[in-house]
């Protein structure tokens, strides 16, 4: 028999797709790499009975990085990025993907595709068909590789997206190749130039990374441009003249003045003057209109996000992951589309009628089937997919929290669009004040229509107007002005940045949710009550900044341009290699141009930031001019000498102190000590050498004095240095003078801490050895605190041999803070390591270091 290997996007739609393609018959077991299973079953696939295998990858395969040493921020020119070398690896090694598919591949007759029908999608089918054929002895042909093509998890779309297989789409896979190649060299480019330029120059810009990307910068754009909207504006005063009169049943009515407002005091002052002497108002007409409310076209992904952010308050990216679970258990069809229309061949009728017994929204439901379902509004047809409906009822008990809220709305959504509009009379009164006219206008409602089930749609009911008749006299109760001010426009919300991106087609329902994520993570903008979007200071200075040099690196232009070619290549009318160098040429010659210009945004940084020579604490000596330098604690944190413009990287993740002011030997800066707490690693360094080592074993950034060769520094490895690492290979135990009185020997390797003589008055490695191999130590403690037998106050010995030592060293690990096997306390026999042994002959080893 043949075997049909079939591939899903993630484990939970295998599942459910073979669930329903075997008709709950298959067979499951877990895939080698224990995050997808294989589903197995036996069935008919076009015409013959073959082995099905249904599996699935978990979202992309691959992922495109530079090659490695392209990855090295410090050895590589930016400027490289736009034509170095590129590869693909594995998005999630640890997952072993490709591995996986050529295995289970190995001896399949047939691939059949089922990755989500959109472009990623497509992307996704190319590099599971590339997989599968590295796992066999003779090539998959071409013939004997299908795709399915469904919108919705239901048995109906499934088995007949089986029974109507196509062949997977080249075009807009590469399409999808040509935007992450652009993403990446345009977005590495220039965030890696900015984020060195500018990170080591100020104290106070708290940022790992200064991003720049093609959308994402352009989405910033939008946020900021409101804000310098918000910024100049100047609010302006007008007078409006506000006349309330009595209806003849009593209420007071406030009417609108016909000409609106007067920007002019002395202007309004004379038509209130003017209105001032009637006290009756004539009804000069009263008009009705019915007017219609009308019911939403069908529900697409742009739209879904927007409601989601302004009615339910969900983020984008939330509202899609969402959306995506919804999916994947079969309740909504597929969530991401552009498509507004229904296809002429939709059965709405039966997807309707689904929801009729919900507690929820059933009875207005069953009304509508009982008047006949209204054919939808024309929307637009992007042949990718339904608009957004639900495919199966669910019950608030069914699902929890933001599941329930989404697929409430969209059920609601999806009702609304097929029933009648809401239809409401409109009245319009005219009054005559002298000269002036002015109006009231109300409503009464006819029929609501999908307001019923849209609820907060509804109109309200309380503008109802009482009945006027023509030339009908009514009192004046009040005639006065009212000073206003013009109002300056509000922070976007997320919901108007969605319309604004949808509008310049900067990104695609796809990745809109993403943009707008990545700038509030990146702290361009901070998301505020009623999801208003705010820039920070960094946020505006970086849109300013290119606004000045290359306003088109912000504005939508250039990537909507973009994205149109990417569109192209999908469809196979532009070609693949000629869009991408054309491209990447443009941004080229853009980065070089920003690079020379860069003083000019730096001029803006230094308004909004300190630089480092004003932030930051005086702190210890420098070695060069003997001044203090400044630590800034801001991460990265850094040494930075005003005097002489230098700035020394640290050690991270800990706590960094003055050592005694003790000096390094070779280059007289004052020593510091690292610690991540009196429990953690420790040890102390010189922040000349840890940025440039004086020795060739020496790692830049990687060690402090515990692995100084220095031959006679007092401070070095070989003043202090015990003995080889219990645990480690390389490693020497080293003595940590600073941690005192919590007195400590650490690995320079490894996680080993040996903590030792607690309150001791001092500790200090002496230059003989113990017969174990180790450096002996001399311990000393004051007269009232010994805890050394008799009370003795000095007493030297081996850290491992001497036993009156025994209970003073308690031996663990930093981490995992587990107990370091001593093997028989450090003597030879139980492993093969060997014992403890001294560090190194110190004289001999010196003569490699200089060199
Ligand atoms: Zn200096
Ligand atoms: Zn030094
Ligand atoms: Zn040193
Ligand atoms: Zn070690
Ligand atoms: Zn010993």
């Amino acid at each position: 028999m043949k075997t049909a290997l079939m591939v899903a996007e993630k484990p939970s739609l295998a599942a459910s797709l073979a669930n329903i393609l075997s008709s709950g018959r298959c067979s499951t077991r877990k895939g080698l790499n224990g995050s997808c299973s294989v589903h197995e079953w036996v069935g008919q696939f076009r015409s013959e009975t073959v082995n099905f295998k249904m599996t699935s990858v978990c979202g992309h395969v691959m992922t495109l990085d530079f090659i490695g040493k392209y990855n090295n921020w410090d050895k590589v020119d930016p400027a490289e990025l736009f034509s170095c070398s590129t590869e693909k690896k594995e998005a999630v090694p640890k997952l072993k993907i490709p591995y996986f598919l050529a295995k289970e591949g190995a001896h399949c007759d047939y691939l059949v595709l089922w990755l989500d029908c959109d472009k990623e999608g497509e992307n996704i089918c190319f590099e599971v068909i590339n997989a599968v054929q590295q796992g066999m002895h003779r090539k998959l042909h071409i013939n004997d590789i299908w795709r399915a093509r469904f919108s919705a998890i239901t048995e109906k779309d499934i088995k007949s997206a089986l029974a109507n297989l196509i062949k997977p789409n080249e075009n807009e896979a590469k399409s999808v190749d040509a935007r992450q190649e652009l993403d990446l060299r345009i977005g590495c480019a220039f965030t890696r130039y900015q984020t060195k330029f500018f990170q080591g120059k100020y104290g106070d810009l708290d940022v790992s990374l200064i991003s720049y990307g093609p959308c994402q910068t352009p989405t910033l754009g939008f946020c900021v441009q409101r804000h310098d909207e918000i910024q100049t504006f100047k609010p302006d005063p007008y007078w409006v003249l506000q006349v309330t009169v009595k209806s003849p049943d009593g209420q007071d009515i406030v009417l609108s003045w016909n000409r609106v407002r007067s920007f002019d005091k002395e202007v309004a002052s004379m038509f209130l003057s003017h209105v001032k002497e009637y006290d009756q108002a004539t009804v000069v007409s009263v008009q009705s209109t019915e007017k219609c409310k009308s019911r939403p076209i069908a529900l697409n992904t742009v739209e879904l996000m927007r409601v989601a952010s302004s009615g339910l308050g969900m983020g984008p990216q939330h509202a899609m992951q969402i959306a995506e679970r919804l999916y994947t258990q079969g309740y909504i069809s597929y969530p991401r589309t552009e498509t507004t229309s229904y296809p002429e061949n939709f059965d709405l009728l039966s997807t309707l009628k689904q929801q009729q017994n919900s507690s929820e929204w059933g009875e207005e439901v069953r009304k509508i089937i009982a008047a006949g379902i209204n054919r939808p509004k024309k929307g637009h047809d992007a042949g990718d997919h339904p608009p957004i409906t639900p495919m199966k009822h669910a019950t608030r008990n069914e699902l929890d929290g933001d599941l329930w809220r989404l697929y409430d709305y969209i059920t609601r959504h999806f009702i609304a669009t097929l029933a009648r509009d809401c239809r409401y009379l409109s009245t319009t009164v005219k009054f005559e004040i002298g000269m002036e006219i002015f109006t009231t206008t109300g409503h009464s409602l006819l029929s609501p229509g999908y307001t019923s089930i849209l609820t907060w749609q509804a109109l309200g009911n309380n503008d109802t107007l009482p009945k006027f008749i023509s030339d009908e006299k009514v009192n004046i109760q009040e005639a006065k002005l009212v000073e206003c001010y013009t109002q300056p426009p509000d922070y976007l919300t997320e919901a108007e940045l969605i319309s604004l991106m949808e509008k310049h087609g900067i990104g695609t329902d796809a990745s809109i949710p993403v943009h707008i994520n990545n700038i509030c993570i990146r702290n361009y903008v901070t998301v505020a009550a009623g999801r208003k979007l705010i820039p920070t200071s960094l946020g505006i200075v970086l849109v300013h900044g290119y606004q000045k040099i290359d306003p088109e690196l912000v504005l939508p232009t250039m990537r909507s341009a973009v994205e149109e070619q990417l569109n192209l290549i999908a469809l196979g009318r532009a070609d693949f290699y000629a869009v991408l160098q054309h491209t990447v040429e443009i941004f080229k010659q853009k980065f070089h141009y920003f690079v020379q210009s860069i003083e000019a945004m730096d001029q803006l940084f230094e308004v909004s930031f300190s630089p480092l020579s004003a932030s930051g604490k005086a702190h210890s000596r420098c070695g060069k001019c003997r001044r203090y330098m400044k630590y800034i604690q801001t991460k990265p944190s850094r040494m930075h000498c005003a005097h002489c413009n230098e700035t020394y990287n640290l050690p991270q993740n800990g706590n960094i102190r003055i050592y005694k002011e003790l000096k390094c030997p070779l280059d007289d800066f004052e020593l510091l000590s690292w610690s991540t707490g009196t429990r953690g690693k420790s040890y102390t360094f010189c922040p000349y050498c840890y940025n440039n080592p004086p020795f060739r074993d020496m790692k830049k950034g990687m060690s402090g004095c515990n692995s100084c060769t220095h031959p006679t520094c007092p401070h070095g490895m070989n003043s202090n240095g015990l003995s080889s690492c219990l645990e480690c290979d390389l490693g020497i135990l080293v003595l940590d003078p600073s941690a005192a009185p919590k007195w400590k020997l650490g690995c320079n390797r490894c996680d080993v801490i040996i903590h030792l003589f607690e309150n001791a008055h001092k500790v200090t490695v002496d230059t003989d050895t113990c017969d174990c191999g180790a450096q002996l130590v001399t311990v000393e403690y004051k007269q009232d605190k010994s805890k050394l037998p008799n009370e003795v106050t000095e007493m030297s010995g081996c850290v491992f041999c001497t036993p009156a030592f025994a209970a003073l060293v308690e031996k663990h690990r930093a981490v995992a803070s587990k107990p370091v096997v001593t093997r028989g306390r450090g003597h030879a026999k139980s492993r093969n390591r060997g014992k403890p042994k001294p560090p190194k002959d110190k004289m001999a080893q010196l003569a490699a270091y200089f060199v």
